[in-house]
């Protein structure tokens, strides 16, 4: 997809020959970096293998997310075809302040705002590198998204696990919706969890700190 948002790149035709575009160079970020092409499987072409290819994808965009100073999370909207119709990552610290601005919000945003005409996703799968918040997820809910798959839990912000303790209305809702873990790959599961939590610490604390963005 050709297009720049904000501070997000176009991603990439080819991940494996564009390696660079991940570019800090602090050894715990090459780790990252290392651990996550360890993983590339570099096609779709096996339709298998599509939940891992685009969680893998997801995990891309969330370490390309900690390099803009944000959190480490990324999210991709996919249709019927294996297209890819929408991206984004954690985009709440930088280029400024946005307590909205989650990767799964910005993705259905972006989808949104370019396909008006569009008020149902029963047939989209969004991928996220994280288990989605309450406000997430009641968003993909309200979206009509058909299918969201996470790669990392989150005991801790992630709402999914406790989806039955959502108000009726938000049951009724998600009655047609699938909500799940990526089932296999425990090595990309627990990459994404690490990503995640590369500079959650240091970032929450501007937050709780009060909202001293930026140090
Ligand atoms: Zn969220």
């Amino acid at each position: 997809m050709e297009r720049k948002v904000d501070n997000l790149v176009s991603l990439p035709e080819d991940f494996n020959a564009e390696r660079d575009l991940l570019s800090l160079s602090d050894p715990k970020f090459v780790d990252l970096k290392d651990r996550l092409y360890d993983e590339y499987k570099g096609s779709v072409s096996d339709a298998d293998n599509s939940d891992e290819y685009f969680s893998w994808i997801s995990c891309w965009i969330a370490l390309y997310s900690v390099q803009t100073n944000n959190l480490g999370i990324g999210a991709l909207l996919v249709d019927q075809d294996n297209k890819i119709v929408s991206y984004s990552h954690n985009q709440v610290f930088s280029p400024k302040f946005r307590s909205d601005a989650h990767a799964e919000m910005l993705t259905i945003n972006d989808f949104e705002s370019r396909q008006p005409s569009k008020c149902n996703l029963s047939g989209y799968t969004i991928y996220s590198s994280l288990e989605p918040c309450p406000m997430c997820l009641t968003r993909l809910i309200i979206a009509g998204v058909g299918r969201v798959v996470y790669v990392a839990d989150d005991e801790y912000g992630g709402m999914v696990h406790l989806i039955d303790l959502l108000p009726k209305i938000w049951q009724d809702l998600r009655k047609t919706g699938v909500y799940t873990s990526l089932e296999c790959c425990q090595n990309i599961k627990n990459l994404s969890s690490d990503i995640f939590a590369y500079n959650r610490e240091r970032l929450d604390s501007t937050l709780f700190d009060g909202g001293q963005i930026g140090v």
